[in-house]
């Protein structure tokens, strides 16, 4: 598979079957998450209003689903917006949402991405190299 790098330059990308199902599936699932944000208005000042959402402003509410992980696991364990689940598992997946919505919008590839990290992480030394944490 040719990949274009963010650089512009063209790259041999050779993804094994499994690795391709989970960037189609990634990308698949993106895609609807941020159609989806788009009907619900999330999107308007670019859809319709000429302007720009802002990048930082976007990665700032990545953050705070973060925070709200956290605060899931210091006070009440169980989600009250979807039954079942535990408040963390909930927040995390608002995070991972919000990743997907903003990756889509801007054209990133994440699910690529995700399997060359991965890769690359696999060849990194134990603790990489006597890391405490
Ligand atoms: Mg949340």
């Amino acid at each position: 598979m040719l990949e274009r790098r963010a650089n512009g330059e063209f790259t041999d990308l050779d993804l094994d079957d499994k690795e391709k199902n989970y960037v189609e599936a990634y990308e698949e699932f993106a895609e609807y998450v941020h159609e989806w944000a788009i009907r619900k208005g999330w999107w308007d000042i670019e859809e319709k209003e000429g302007g720009e959402r802002n990048d930082a402003e976007m990665i700032a509410l990545m953050h705070s689903e973060l925070s709200e992980a956290l605060e899931g696991l210091r006070g009440s364990l169980d989600s009250e917006k979807i039954p079942g689940y535990r408040n963390v598992e909930e927040e995390l997946a608002d995070c991972i949402v919000r990743i997907m919505d903003y990756g889509s919008a801007r054209g990133l590839r994440i699910g690529e991405a995700l399997v060359v990290k991965q890769r690359f992480n696999e060849k990194r030394p134990y603790r990489h190299g006597g890391k405490k944490y």
